[in-house]
């Protein structure tokens, strides 16, 4: 890329660290400036137009432009720009925020606490798994158990849990006491020959020995996305969640369920563990949670929970956690107005309309002879290609398949994510119509075809 002096890139370049960034690459190449949204669209600063098939980082889910979160915050800012909610103080938005949650959450959840990151929402659910076992006089249950290819987060805790070995690597990482089993996709991990039931009761023998070679007495709490996101968009194989929480149960072990990804529709319904029968001890949620106008997260926690830190709290005090700006009131005011727009737009009926088309659209390229798999539920999808699509075998990690994937696509205006595995995300805005859930498909197989006629031309398969 040609860098000119003094322009947004050269400016970006000399000043900048981004994340999840190739930072020796990004000194020559310089970003894409981006400079306004409109629908599911963002155009750049040359004046470029994209459609936005990643909802950013999976979160923008009402696009680009709402008006009425705009009016939220700025009526917001006007009446009380900030207050914290520490030291048993509050405001409205928090109030009717944590009251809307709850009226949506799965059953059992009885309070909320907020933060800014699903990182931080995780790192406090961890926390909060210990200060439980301790409140109950087991403080010597501590361990976390998260599972490969799982995502939770860049803070040390929710760093440590997630189970993609680069996230770990030059930061000495993951803690003492954070374990790991394999991830729940039965197309990646299920061995030759193996039926999927096979493969589910593996998976739970796997987990139950693990907690019996630690000491059920020293772990605190299992931690999953219902789909796995920046690990590769993984459903869980059939059964996977009832057998593991069998285990779990037994053994009393909380189950944190993180819904950053896929909360609030994205899979179909208001959260995954619905749709796959989750019964969430915690659940975290931040992303679509403000349709990514403002940062905002939490952690919904069990009346269980909620009871144990209680009768802790009357001998011990107070209750040691918080960030400055838990419930932020203009963050809290716009999630409250989000919430409301998927309830009167119906969100979940327009994703009723739509994700079939995505999900029948993207699979019909399994015919392409690079495909070797396309998977997903309701508005998140991942296309994976294989060299060889009998044997699964992947493309040598060096040829970059994925960014090359993602590049083409950019090419044709479209926004999407090559994620290692040499896999494509999907993840558009919930808004998304029929005519851009085509253009977007288009895109994607237009890509292929440059991408496979490319390896082809250099001898690489
Ligand atoms: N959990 C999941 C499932 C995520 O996908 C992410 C972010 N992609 C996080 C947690 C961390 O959220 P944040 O980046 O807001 O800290």
């Amino acid at each position: 890329m040609n860098v000119q002096a003094n322009s947004w890139a050269a400016r970006d370049i000399a000043t900048l660290l981004h994340p999840y960034t190739d930072l020796y690459k990004q000194q020559s190449d310089g970003p894409i400036v981006m400079t306004r949204g409109q629908g599911v669209r963002v155009q750049d600063s040359d004046g470029t137009w994209y459609l936005e098939g990643m909802a950013g980082l999976w979160s923008a889910s009402l696009g680009f432009d709402q008006p009425r979160l705009a009016d939220a915050a700025y009526r917001q800012l006007q009446a009380l720009p900030f207050y914290h909610i520490f030291n048993n103080r509050s405001h409205g938005p928090a109030i009717e925020l944590a009251e809307k949650l709850l009226a949506i959450a799965p059953p059992g959840l009885a309070r909320v606490l907020f933060s800014n990151s699903g990182s931080e929402a995780n790192d406090a659910a961890i926390k909060l798994a210990w200060y439980y076992h301790h409140a109950i006089g087991k403080p010597a249950k501590r361990k976390i158990i998260g599972r490969m290819r799982g995502y939770h987060g860049v803070t040390i805790a929710a760093a440590s849990a997630t189970g993609q070995p680069a996230n770990h690597a030059g930061f000495g990482l993951p803690l003492d006491g954070f374990l790991h089993v394999g991830s729940h996709s039965y197309w990646h991990d299920g061995e030759a020959g193996e039926s999927e039931a096979d493969f589910v009761a593996r998976r739970a023998a796997e987990l139950e020995a693990l907690i019996l070679r630690e000491g059920a007495g020293t772990i605190a709490a299992f931690i999953a996305e219902p789909v796995t996101g920046g690990g590769g968009v993984f459903v869980p194989a059939r059964g996977y969640f009832a057998a593991i929480q069998e285990v779990l149960r037994r053994h009393e072990i909380l189950f944190i369920v993180d819904e950053v990804i896929c909360g609030f529709g994205r899979t179909g319904t208001m959260f995954a563990s619905e749709q796959f029968g989750l019964q969430p001890d915690m659940l975290t949620v931040a992303k679509a949670l403000s349709a990514s106008f403002l940062p905002i997260s939490g952690v919904m926690l069990s009346g269980r929970i909620h009871d144990a830190m209680l009768a802790h709290g009357r001998e011990h005090g107070v209750f040691a956690h918080g960030v400055t700006y838990a419930a932020h009131p203009v963050c809290a005011a716009v999630a409250l107005e989000t919430l409301k727009i998927y309830e009167e737009t119906d969100i979940l009926g327009h994703m009723a309309q739509v994700s079939p088309l995505l999900q029948d659209g993207l699979r019909a390229l399994r015919d392409h002879p690079l495909v070797g798999d396309v998977r997903g539920i309701g508005l998140i999808a991942a296309v994976e290609t294989v060299a060889e699509k009998a044997s699964k075998t992947a493309f040598d990690p060096k040829l970059g398949v994925g960014a090359r994937l993602q590049n083409a696509v950019l090419n044709r205006q479209v926004i999407l994510r090559g994620l290692r595995g040499d896999a494509l995300a999907v993840c558009p805005p919930l808004i998304i119509q029929p005519p851009e859930i085509a253009e977007l498909i288009a895109a994607v197989r237009g890509a292929l075809d440059e991408v496979a006629a490319e390896l082809q031309a250099d001898g690489h398969w």
